[in-house]
């Protein structure tokens, strides 16, 4: 097999970009080859999305199962008529509040999006990010290109271009550094091939900020519940995603028992030789005397907590834990995104403090 490259990095901000390496990295894309680029989000790896050929690359590079289909980015409105057969009036409007921005919408596909990048489905996700280099990139790519996170499938999604190059970077053309992402967190998908829209994944737009706009709206059944015989519709929601490579715990209640709980927990596990992470707010994380404390955030700013989510999962499989314990965090805006990535990232393991404290 022939050695890929390093992938080429090319460092630049929202604010002062660099024109002509987007228009070459938008060259790269309307070859059919492969760039990672930030986004609002989290890092996307980007391939045109038209391409049949294309997508099977970034399925390839990512060793993703080929039924979890893409999401469509664009960075013109006009082009959604383009790749989608009809848009509810209820879509227009949510459109019109929150894009650009960390929404997806899924609608039914056109003739000329290839089965290749919706995984076989005939319908197809899309979104306009609002980050400024992925807008320039898009249009200089040609309008449409397919970008799911640009992570090795399984690992907790990249929120820098450090992470990008740790998974993919001998397997890509190019990366686009642009700094650490914002949210930190997946867009919310909202499904609109069903009479009533239904969210798919939860994201930084909550579903009561959906409801604000359209009124009617339902949670997934497959995201609340976590019974294996209920699928979540998303395809890619069924996957233990986000995963550390420790197991993983989390330990719920009200702030005193989860400390002490998870001392308790962490104190059992050190003595029986396993070397132990934990997950802990700014606001507790003096309180822990044993393990590897790492602090998330804050619960005063819970932005900080999604920013920082996918970052502590990696730097827990770098130094090796065994076990990580993780205070829940039910934020008021972000709170129901933030405990379903962590949730999946534990295989759904929760337990109640006062359990634990007996
Ligand atoms: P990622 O690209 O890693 O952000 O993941 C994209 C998510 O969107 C996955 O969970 C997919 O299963 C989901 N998705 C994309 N397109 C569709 C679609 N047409 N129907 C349902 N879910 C979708
Ligand atoms: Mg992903």
């Amino acid at each position: 097999m022939a050695v890929k490259n390093k992938a080429q990095r090319i460092v630049m901000t929202e604010t002062d970009m660099n024109p002509e390496a987007l228009k070459k990295a938008g060259n790269v894309l309307r070859n059919g080859g492969l760039v990672a680029f930030p986004t609002e989000t989290v890092y996307g790896l980007g391939g045109n999305a038209l391409d049949p050929e294309a997508s099977k690359k970034i399925y390839a590079a990512k060793g993703r199962p080929s039924d979890n289909p893409l999401i469509v980015h664009i960075a013109d409105i006009s082009k959604l008529s383009v790749i989608v057969r009809e848009v509810p009036e209820k879509a227009k409007v949510l459109a019109e509040r929150f894009w650009p921005g960390p929404l997806t919408m899924i609608f039914p596909k056109s003739v000329i999006v290839p089965k290749e990048t919706t995984g076989g489905l005939d319908s197809v996700a899309v979104r306009y990010p609002s980050d400024r280099i992925a807008q320039v990139l898009i249009k200089e790519a040609g309008g449409y290109v397919a970008a799911p996170s640009a992570n090795t499938s399984g690992r907790p999604s990249p929120t820098t271009a450090d992470h990008v190059e740790e998974d993919l970077g001998e397997t890509i053309d190019m990366i686009i550094d642009g700094g650490p992402v914002g949210i930190g967190l997946e867009s919310t998908i909202v499904d609109f091939t069903e009479e009533i829209p239904v969210v798919l994944r939860p994201g930084y737009i909550s579903l009561e900020m959906l409801k604000e706009v359209l009124g009617e709206v339902r949670m997934d059944p497959g995201l609340l519940i976590t019974d294996a015989k209920i699928r979540p519709k998303a395809p890619g929601m069924k996957y233990r995603h986000y995963a550390p490579k420790a197991e993983m715990i989390i330990v719920e209640g009200n702030q005193m028992e989860v400390v002490q709980a998870m001392n308790r927990l962490s104190e059992e596990y050190r003595k029986s030789g396993r070397l132990v992470g934990i997950i802990a707010a700014e606001e507790t994380k003096m309180s822990y005397h044993s393990g590897i404390v790492k602090c998330i955030g804050s619960r005063r700013n819970e932005e900080t907590i999604a920013q920082h989510l996918y970052e502590v999962l990696r730097e827990f499989d770098k130094c090796e834990a065994d076990i990580i314990l993780s205070e829940a965090f039910y934020t008021p805006q972000m709170g129901q995104a933030i405990m379903n990535r962590l949730l999946k990232a534990a295989g759904h393991k929760i337990i109640k403090a006062q359990e634990v404290l007996g």
